[in-house]
């Protein structure tokens, strides 16, 4: 793994995610098409959408907005009670993830769309972490699932390119 690969693993890490929780993700969205999969097919698919730099920006943006608005250190004040109460009207949290789906293309749109709505595993969890005192996930759980969503459509372009 490169470098930058390492340090967006790390902040993931540090928000409570990891690749595993990820790749089960991207499991879930992808069980219908293709229930064979190995765990490793799945984390390097994850490992693949990781590797994308505007991935790790997307990462990096996320992981220090929802850190800045946790410790109470944003210059706006506005903007940090927006993030700490998740505001459903905010959107910029969802645009943001859009960016990694954008990569790879409509099915990882509507993957995400699934899953942000059905709330999975570890999206759940910080979901329901980020609703407690002191604790901000509003970024991390788009992004979290952008990442299971472009992971799980990588498959299907895959079988676009083999004729399957
Ligand atoms: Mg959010």
């Amino acid at each position: 793994m490169e470098n930058m690969d390492q340090h967006c693993v790390a902040l993931l890490k540090e928000r409570g995610v990891t690749l595993e929780d990820i790749a089960e993700c991207a499991r879930f969205l992808q069980a219908d098409y293709h229930q064979n999969l190995t765990r490793e097919e799945l984390m390097t698919s994850v490992k693949a959408v990781l590797s994308k730099r505007e991935v790790q920006n997307a990462i990096m943006t996320a992981v220090e907005l929802d850190k800045l608005a946790e410790e109470g250190k944003m210059s706006d004040k506005e903007l940090e009670g927006a993030l700490r109460r998740d505001e459903p009207l905010y959107g910029v949290d969802e645009v943001l993830a859009y960016g990694i789906c954008n990569l790879y293309g409509s099915i990882a749109l509507t993957n995400f769309g699934y899953i942000d709505k059905k709330k999975y595993g570890v999206i759940d969890r910080l979901n329901q972490a980020g609703k407690g005192d002191g604790v901000c996930n509003t970024f991390i759980d788009d992004i979290v699932g952008a990442i299971a969503a472009a992971a799980a459509s990588r498959f299907a372009h895959r079988d676009a390119k083999e004729g399957n």
